[in-house]
């Protein structure tokens, strides 16, 4: 009989899966889709040869998270490349902030804004560590390790959430270089999500950096499922699980699904005061994916962007918070947020010689049906005129084409839940477990629980940690397992 099930593959039903099988238990994880990876797969969208990250392409949390900083990527042959700039923001007139791995670099190159620059991120990069286990934490046991930079990093994000937000910067370049990472929030700035999501993305930026996987971010999947495999768990793809009758013999299911998609599989098994407050749960702005192959890498006129792994196209800080209102309140931007990313720059491995891949995807309200690779180019030859010259061939997936693609995504929208004040603290519904469901031995275990969106795999280790105390009787903290388990 197998012990625990774990519904969905993406990065962190897999992380579950690795942990459950590392604590020796036998494991089975069901997909729907032909391949596992969820939010991070890759596939030649385009044209044959042109690799392109279907979702998650760009890892900072991927190298810096506890749970792969304890699974080491490195360790399973997948090879993080890291870009010099780890995002870039040009703004009209061909110029450009540049996010460089090096916090000093970067401050040298915002003008009067630097000191103010360095000043909010050196001590969290210098304590990138105990920021990102506070971030990355259940939100209900922050870790107590470290009080001086949790304040700190409360203190700023507090600051660049409120309508003070501008005092500290006196040109438009270290604002814009701001928005632009805090639009990965896909709220309204300035809001606590955004700055938050600015504060540890931004701060990782001259840390570790913002790398691709070679080839791919399905290499980072891949890694972990060939894990589970070699532990002897079994992964079935192909298979839409819809209901928990399928599972009568497991001790515990684990779902790596949005709440929508728990409650449509166990609605009529769910106390309905917890079903309700799940039907409550928002989902927020949407994405419009448009991934294109190029006949040469993208002519930016600003120096420096040729050298980054991202990029944030929307124009200033008063831009990008203009942008954003739009899509919250349901309306597209004229000029929308562009969020870029160029593995050529680091990864030949993406396109035949010569050729490149380009990710994009342009913030649009929530179940959006418009293709809006007009806007994406346009928004594109703004800060690179000549770039249409160069298009091969694209691929577009709309906000509306996104669920069929991944249940997760309802609406369109990346991250699996609007990432409000409430959403952000308490994923999915205001319980002190937020892995815990009203039923014995199920749990949800995605980015709709705390920490939220990203390939970090922590929302799966939270809430392999719960199953294996309470379900197995394993008191072994999952994070000890993947470091004294050896590695298959
Ligand atoms: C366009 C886009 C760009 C992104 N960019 C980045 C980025 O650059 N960096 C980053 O860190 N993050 C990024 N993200 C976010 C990141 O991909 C997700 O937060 C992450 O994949 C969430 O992982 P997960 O395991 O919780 O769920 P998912 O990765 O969404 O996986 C869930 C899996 O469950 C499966 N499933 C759902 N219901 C069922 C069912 N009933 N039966 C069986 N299987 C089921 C789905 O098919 C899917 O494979 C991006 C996301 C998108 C969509």
């Amino acid at each position: 009989m197998t012990d625990a099930v774990v519904v969905g593959s993406g990065p962190n039903g897999l992380a579950a899966a690795v942990i459950l099988a590392r604590a020796g238990l036998e494991v089975e994880v069901h997909e729907a889709a032909d391949t596992v990876g969820g939010g991070c797969r890759t596939a030649e969208l385009t044209l044959p040869g042109y690799h392109h990250d279907v979702c998650a392409g760009a890892h900072p949390m991927a190298l810096a998270s506890p749970f792969f900083r304890a699974f080491d990527l490195a360790a399973h042959g997948v090879e993080m490349l890291v870009p010099e700039v780890s995002y870039a923001h040009p703004l009209d007139g061909g110029v450009a902030a540049l996010a460089w791995r090096d916090l000093e670099r970067t401050a040298a190159g915002l003008g009067r804004d630097g000191g103010a620059w360095r000043r909010l991120f050196g001590p969290i990069v210098r304590r990138w560590e105990a920021a990102v286990d506070l971030a990355m934490s259940d939100m209900r046991h922050p870790p107590l390790g470290d009080p001086l930079t949790a304040v700190r990093f409360g203190r700023r994000v507090l600051e660049q959430a409120s309508p003070l937000w501008n005092l500290r910067f006196r040109d438009e370049l270290a604002p814009a270089l701001f928005t632009g990472v805090s639009a990965h929030a896909i709220v309204a700035p300035p809001a606590f999500s955004a700055s938050g999501v600015a504060m540890l993305l931004g701060a990782l930026a001259h840390a570790g950096g913002w790398p691709v996987a070679r080839g791919g971010s399905q290499a980072i999947v891949d890694a972990l499922a060939a894990e589970v495999e070699a532990r002897g768990g079994r992964i079935v793809t192909g298979h839409r699980v819809d209901s928990l009758d399928e599972f009568r013999g497991a001790r515990t299911v684990l779902f790596d699904t949005a709440p929508a998609e728990l409650l449509r599989v166990a609605d009529a098994r769910l106390p309905r005061r917890y079903a309700r407050s799940l039907g409550r749960y928002r989902y927020g702005g949407a994405a419009c994916k448009v991934d294109f192959a190029l006949s040469g890498p993208v002519p930016w006129q600003a120096s420096g962007c040729e050298r980054a792994g991202t990029l944030h196209l929307v124009g200033t800080r008063a831009e990008a918070a203009a942008a954003e209102k739009a899509v919250a309140a349901g309306r597209f931007a004229e000029r929308p947020y562009v969020l870029t990313i160029q593995p050529g720059v680091v990864d030949s491995t993406r396109a035949p010689e010569g050729g490149h891949t380009l990710y994009t995807y342009a913030h649009v309200p929530h179940g959006s049906t418009r293709d809006v690779s007009d806007a994406v180019i346009a928004q594109i030859e703004r800060f690179a005129p000549g770039f249409r010259d160069l298009i091969l061939a694209t691929h577009v997936r709309t906000a509306s084409a996104m669920p069929a693609y991944n249940a997760n995504y309802v609406g369109g929208d990346i991250s699996a839940g609007a990432m409000t004040l409430r959403q952000t603290v308490f994923r999915p519904t205001p319980r002190w477990n937020p892995y815990a469901t009203p039923l014995r031995g199920v749990y949800l275990c995605s980015s709709a629980t705390s920490p939220g969106p990203g390939v970090h795999g922590m929302s799966g280790l939270h809430a392999a940690h719960h199953t294996l105390r309470t379900d197995f009787g394993i008191p072994t903290h999952p994070l000890d397992l993947l470091r004294s388990v050896p590695i298959r």
